[in-house]
């Protein structure tokens, strides 16, 4: 099966193509936040960050230097907040970070109201593109085997009513018995993402496939549908189709490996991009980035798992592919080629690592969290 490279050709696709802003400076540190969150966070996270560090030395990279700032729980019990605002205000100085996984479930009553960590950080630094590949990594055995598709979902508003107003929720309760939610689509965010979607289609198998369910909410999905025809006839050499959201899930099971690049609002992304996780492997292989003009955040597809959270059972591989989707996107800010060389170091000894046998217990193999990212670690540094 032919292997489109989007985990390293990633940061050039959403880069200066989507008019991203670019930073010149010459790299002498890579300062990189790391923040590992709930659950599973706690042993993902630390995989993720061993690996890059092997990497960037592999290549010759500057070092990297972590800037290790609390979030999820533990920020609770010490700030008093899930995201506390020292936090913020470092992730403000920082042009990428790591984010681990959150489990708002579990806070203390009054914090689950809030914002999720995730969302929270997403909105306030504008961080609209979340870019999410399902490929089927070699070795995996998947439900869908031909699977190698990128969704692309808009990160900041749409159908989450918790990120649409200024103050308070777009959820709201006028009487016990009757709860309501707002939905936001705004042109502009439509027309950002879209043209994502179709740089990055151009960069592989030049095919976009927008999801809506325009024939219910036409006035809200409606506009992806009529926002990607419109910036479709400015890409006449990238086909353009459509589909209904409920169709699309039956079409990822049936015909997963027809679709190339998929765009749609955030909340049918959300759950449309766990579906092909799971599809092309597990969730624990499925990686993400979310970028803004300026920023970018390494954040894998799924959750804290508190399930086997503390068992050294998780499948680092989202983390660790998602970290390696932030180097390549920074090396494209700076114009430093070791970055990208870091990233396809990292992508490549995933690939060969699962292409060997080695799988977590979510893949049906043995290997511990810490045996599988030693694995990688070791390969990193290969030619
Ligand atoms: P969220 O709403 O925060 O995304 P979720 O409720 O969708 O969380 P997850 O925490 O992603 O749920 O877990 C869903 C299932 O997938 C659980 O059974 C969990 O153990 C499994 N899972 C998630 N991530 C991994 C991983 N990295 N390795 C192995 N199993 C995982």
């Amino acid at each position: 099966m032919p292997h489109s490279p989007v985990l390293p050709g990633l940061a050039r696709d959403i880069g200066p193509a989507a008019g991203l802003v670019r930073d010149d400076d010459p790299v002498t540190t890579l300062q990189l936040g790391l923040l590992e969150g709930d659950g599973i966070g706690r042993e993902v996270v630390p995989a993720a960050a061993r690996v890059v560090e092997s990497a960037l030395a592999a290549a010759g990279a500057a070092p990297v230097e972590w800037v290790r700032l609390p979030l999820g729980a533990d920020a609770i019990a010490e700030f008093g907040a899930a995201v506390p605002e020292p936090t913020l205000a470092a992730l403000e100085r920082l042009p990428g970070w790591i984010l681990g996984p959150h489990d708002n479930a579990s806070y203390p009553e009054a914090h689950r109201a809030a914002l999720p960590p995730g969302g929270l950080i997403r909105h306030r630094f504008d961080l609209f593109a979340n870019i999410r590949p399902a490929t089927v990594l070699p070795g995996v055995r998947a439900t869908v085997p031909d699977m190698d598709l990128v969704i692309v979902r808009e990160n900041t508003e749409g159908f989450y009513a918790d990120r649409n107003m200024y103050t308070g929720s777009g959820e709201f309760m006028p009487t016990p018995d009757v709860a309501m939610a707002v939905a936001v689509v705004t042109r502009r965010a439509c027309e950002r993402i879209v043209r994502v979607a179709f740089d990055l289609a151009r960069r592989r198998r030049r095919r976009v496939t927008v999801v809506h369910k325009a024939n219910v909410l036409s006035l809200t999905t409606g506009m992806y549908l009529d926002v990607a025809r419109e910036i479709g006839r400015d890409h006449p050499d990238v086909t353009l189709d459509d589909q209904h959201v409920d169709a699309m899930a039956a079409h990822l099971v049936r015909r997963g490996g027809d679709f190339d690049v998929v765009v749609t609002e955030n909340m049918f992304g959300d759950i449309l991009s766990d579906l092909a996780g799971e599809l092309s492997g597990s969730l624990g292989t499925a990686p993400s980035l979310n970028a803004s003009q300026t920023k970018a955040m390494a954040q894998a597809a799924h959750g804290a798992a508190p399930d086997i959270a503390g068992h050294n059972r998780a499948n680092p591989t989202a983390m660790i592919l998602s970290a390696a989707m932030l180097l390549y996107r920074l090396g494209e800010f700076r114009g430093d080629p070791t970055l990208a060389d870091a990233a396809r170091r990292i992508t490549r000894a995933v690939r060969t690592t699962t292409e060997s046998g080695v799988a977590t217990a979510d893949l049906g193999g043995l290997a511990s969290t810490s045996q599988f990212t030693e694995m990688v670690t070791a390969r990193v540094a290969r030619r």
